[in-house]
């Protein structure tokens, strides 16, 4: 018999009950990868000042409006305006300053001939085009209105964002806060890799969720905190648990979520008072998955199987901590694949296939091929792959070529010419 709910009816569960955190304020940079809490203004116009697009010469379009190759305009040069020079010069008839990108245009210009079409004079100059008549000027305020919104808050602070920001004079901005995630590993098999002298000796196995999970809370952009690895026994796990409450905003244990004799986490996590929301999620791997309050802060229950863990920490556990930090778009990017091979399914549950994505011709899906076994203890299947190939719960037999959709976990491209370079 099939119990649990469906992937998306359990990721709508978890989301219902998790809110987003208040904000702080940090000095700019640390802004990077956060979203913005409240609207930036911008106190000034940008560009501030009328400026010129080229290196050349203001002037007055009536000034060069007969100028040609073969009979050049002479203006005599009235001054020179570097970038960051001063705007006071005043241009009239018959004159032309010499002007540098950025620089501001002077009063009376209307216009920068490019330096390429005179002959460079600094005392006189002789222009030999007048396709720059009315060119090159940038108005004051064509980016930003004095006083406009230059990043609206609910915008995640990318490499352009902070440009705009530091344009506008923010030296700090408010941005929600990062999630804390406390991450505890529990099994009486595991040990740190420093007895690694147990793992050979073959009495323990690396505790690897520790690391896949605390690289997976990093890269989601939240603070992971590593309480490391409890034995399978209610006391230390409570304890544990305990400990995470207080120093995270959400608590993510993997194993002993099933139903073998010392799988102790929900019994553990409902003695602490949290209603259990649900246990069993209808996917592969990871059917086993906990989600619950403890009192305002929420417990996620990952299964122990390195795969498991890290495939339900992205369908379930990312959007969680985007959306704590404030983020809209809380999911992975769907992308359409071919698949490359054959696949029969033994069991009528949301598949989630490891698979390499290579871009091929133009104008079809990628094809995705299986890393390999599929088993949700083989972390190398996951460890090679870039993509999560999505197989809906009704499709128990799929062919080679047949179109479906993946979940990009990484999103370069290998060759130039697969972005049309
Ligand atoms: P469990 O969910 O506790 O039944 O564990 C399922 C499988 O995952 C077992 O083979 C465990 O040894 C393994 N496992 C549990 N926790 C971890 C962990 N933190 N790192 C690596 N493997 C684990
Ligand atoms: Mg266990």
């Amino acid at each position: 018999m099939l119990t649990g709910l469906s992937v998306p009816e359990a990721s709508e569960r978890i989301l219902a009950d998790i809110h987003r955190l208040p904000a702080e304020r940090v000095p700019l940079r640390k802004a990077l990868g956060r979203v913005l809490a409240t609207d930036v203004a911008s106190p000034i116009s940008l560009p501030p000042w009328d400026n010129a697009s080229m290196d050349g010469y203001a002037v007055r379009a009536v000034d060069v409006a007969g100028a040609r190759s073969d009979a050049p305009v002479t203006l005599s040069v009235v001054g020179t305006i570097a970038a960051g020079g001063s705007p006071d010069l005043h241009l009239g008839a018959g004159e032309a300053i010499r002007i540098m990108t950025g620089a501001p245009v002077p009063a009376g210009a209307d216009s920068v001939v490019r330096i390429e079409d005179t002959d460079g004079g600094t005392e006189r100059v002789a222009v030999r085009s007048s396709r720059d008549s009315r060119r090159n000027v940038r108005p004051r305020g064509e980016d930003l209105s004095a006083g406009s919104t230059a990043v609206a808050a609910g915008t995640e602070v990318g490499a352009a964002q902070l440009g705009v920001l530091a344009s506008a004079g923010a030296i700090e901005v408010d941005v929600f806060r990062r999630p804390r995630v406390a991450i505890l590993s529990s099994g009486d098999e595991l040990v740190d890799v420093d007895r690694y002298d147990e793992v050979i000796a073959g009495r323990r196995i690396v505790a690897s969720n520790s690391y896949t999970l605390w690289a997976l809370v990093h890269r989601a952009g939240a603070e992971p905190i590593d309480l490391g690895i409890v034995p399978d026994d209610r006391v230390a796990l409570r304890r544990r648990i305990e400990e995470g409450l207080a120093l995270a905003d959400l608590v993510l244990t993997s194993g002993g979520v099933s139903v073998g004799a010392f799988d102790f986490t929900r019994e553990v996590v409902s003695a602490l008072g949290a209603e259990l929301r649900f246990w069993r999620v209808r996917m592969r791997p990871g059917a086993p998955i906990g989600f619950g309050l403890l009192g305002d802060v929420p417990w996620i229950g990952l299964p122990g199987n390195p795969v498991s863990a890290m495939v339900t920490f992205e369908l379930f556990a990312r959007p969680a901590l985007r959306r704590m930090a404030g983020h809209h778009r809380l999911f992975r990017r769907p992308i359409l694949v071919r698949l490359g091979e054959d696949v029969t399914l033994a069991a009528p549950l949301m598949h989630f296939l490891r698979a390499i994505v290579a871009s091929t011709d133009a104008g079809t899906p990628p094809l995705a091929r299986l890393t390999g076994p599929q088993g949700s203890g083989l972390l190398t299947s996951m460890e090679r792959a870039n993509a999560l190939v999505v197989i809906p719960e009704d499709r128990p037999r799929i062919q080679a070529g047949e179109t479906l959709r993946a979940l990009m976990l990484t999103d370069e491209s290998g060759l130039a010419v697969e972005i049309g370079l």
